[in-house]
């Protein structure tokens, strides 16, 4: 019987095939890690054909496990969003590496573009900024650098990592869903198609993009050839939208944060396609029979990896989980304010160019004074979000969290405390698969609705807000004063 459901999770470093029963359950995965390519300062590649060949190997191992093909009602895909992949129809080769979302490469294409006066424009379609991070300027720069794309001519195909999996696994149907589309700074967020005047301005041939498509639906079917029959495809969307989703982000308001080596956060904000004066981005969050619905998002770009510099660089700890003990064994950091700008500051500040500080330095600092200020660090960069959230109209109720951060109950009580919001953790951590398996159980029919696969998601532990007002606002004055150190120099 055709019970289950099978996730492809194609991640930044590893790509992962799961397996879930209609209730949500996790049947088990089967994981690769994937090669990193930094071939100049600030480029970053995949292997489009290791991407696929390691899929392929993952969902197989997986299928088998699950009992066989037959057993798989339908796949769900989710993604490492705005990376593009290049190839050639007539071959369905990759006609270069694929180039990743945090690839640099395009900045000072970006910011020529942005003094010509093309960013306020952009933004307004895209509900994105003119930044390298986003898929255009990326094909931009290969339409021009690269001689083999122009040589295809018509056979020529271009694609985010969903639309180079799904055209492999069904040997050359050329489609993408919407969550993805919409990271490509080429496509009319509110029409939800490509948008003839950005095509234009970064001199991406029409003809070559996939047509875009709904997250959850008869998506196609894979290549008998690969799995011995034919398995329909019935969800898609980006990592993010995924995890917003596997968290049921489903009404306008409610919000997930992802916390791992950066945080992401991701309001529902309903149907209309929202605009932020604040520079968070507007994206879709998922499109079914063809209406969408759409977020807001903010990242924070330093999270767990400023813990991992706590264990790896100062060797203050020898583990990151026990950070949660050490923070909770004082009564407070001290005076100590940590603004973990060490790769820049994200949402809602951005500025590249800033750098962190460790502030308030007394002889009676010791190393749980600073943990605890890294680990407080979480909820008042969460808190600036919440801010610059509300004055775009987007108002949280409470925080869902995930990601390998959200495992510290000391930070989840924080984050409740200074948000003064109820923070809930679901015990399933993996949102982003369940979020595609979501949708993949919506598509195939097990469920009518995403709000009745939201019973997927399974039981949640809920952090209530406990700190008195002063306190909280005693601790926020800090952090601005710190902030203020990081950001005045800069002005
Ligand atoms: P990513 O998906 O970005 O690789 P993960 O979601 O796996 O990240 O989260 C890993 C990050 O979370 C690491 O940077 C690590 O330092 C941090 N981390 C993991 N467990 C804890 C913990 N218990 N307390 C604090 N930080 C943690």
């Amino acid at each position: 019987m055709a019970d289950t459901i099978l996730v492809i999770d194609e991640g930044t470093t590893s790509t992962r095939a799961m397996a879930f029963s209609a209730d949500g359950t996790c049947l088990g995965w089967a994981q690769q890690d994937l090669v990193q390519h930094y071939p100049r300062p600030g480029w970053v590649e995949h292997d489009p054909e290791e991407i696929w060949l390691k899929t392929l190997d993952c969902a197989r191992e997986m299928i088998a496990k699950a009992g066989g093909a037959e057993r798989i009602a339908a796949i769900g895909i989710t993604n490492q969003r705005e990376t593009v992949v290049f190839w050639d129809r007539r071959t369905g080769r990759a006609l270069g590496p694929a180039i990743v979302w945090q690839d640099r490469r395009t900045a000072e294409l970006c910011a020529d573009l942005k003094e010509k006066g093309h960013e306020p424009d952009l933004q307004a379609r895209t509900g994105l900024l003119l930044d390298p991070y986003f898929s255009a300027s990326k094909i931009a720069w290969a339409m021009a650098e690269w001689p083999q794309l122009r040589e295809a001519g018509d056979a020529l195909a271009i694609g985010t990592v969903e639309s180079w999996l799904v055209w492999r696994m069904t040997g050359g149907l050329h489609v993408s869903d919407a969550s993805n589309a919409s990271r490509t700074a080429l496509m009319d967020i509110r029409s939800g198609r490509w948008d003839p005047d950005l095509l234009g301005l970064f001199g991406v041939p029409a003809a070559a993009l996939p047509e875009i498509v709904d997250c959850a639906g008869d998506l196609g079917a894979t290549d008998p050839g690969h799995f011995g029959r034919p398995i329909p495809i019935r969800g898609m969307a980006g990592d993010q939208q995924a995890a917003a989703i596997g968290q049921a982000c489903l009404a306008a308001g409610d919000t997930k944060a992802t916390y791992g080596t950066g945080a992401f956060v991701l309001t529902h904000t309903g149907e209309t396609a929202p605009v932020s004066p604040n520079r968070l981005l507007g994206t879709i969050a998922w499109q079914l029979d063809g209406r969408r619905s759409f977020a807001l998002e903010g990242s924070v770009f330093v999270a767990g990896s400023l813990i991992k510099w706590l264990r790896d660089d100062l060797g203050l700890i020898s583990g990151t989980s026990e950070t949660s003990a050490i923070a909770a064994s004082i009564a407070d950091s001290g005076g100590v304010t940590i603004v973990p700008a060490h790769c820049g500051l994200g949402a809602p500040y951005w500025q590249p160019e800033a750098r962190g500080i460790i502030a308030g330095l007394t002889f009676a600092t010791g190393r749980a004074e600073i943990v605890r200020a890294a680990l407080e660090a979480m909820a008042h960069q969460t808190h600036d979000l919440m801010t610059a959230f509300a004055s775009d109209g987007a108002h949280w109720q409470r925080l869902k969290i995930d990601g390998g951060m959200a495992a510290n109950d000391w930070m989840a009580q924080d984050l409740a405390d200074m948000l003064a919001l109820p923070v809930e953790r679901p015990a399933f951590v993996e949102t982003t698969a369940l979020g595609a398996a979501m949708l993949a159980a919506v598509g195939c029919g097990f469920y009518a609705s995403l709000g009745e696969a939201a019973a997927m998601r399974g039981a949640v532990e809920t952090f209530d807000p406990a700190m008195d007002a002063a306190t909280r606002d005693a601790r926020l004055g800090g952090w601005r004063r710190a902030l203020a150190g990081v950001l005045e120099p800069l002005e």
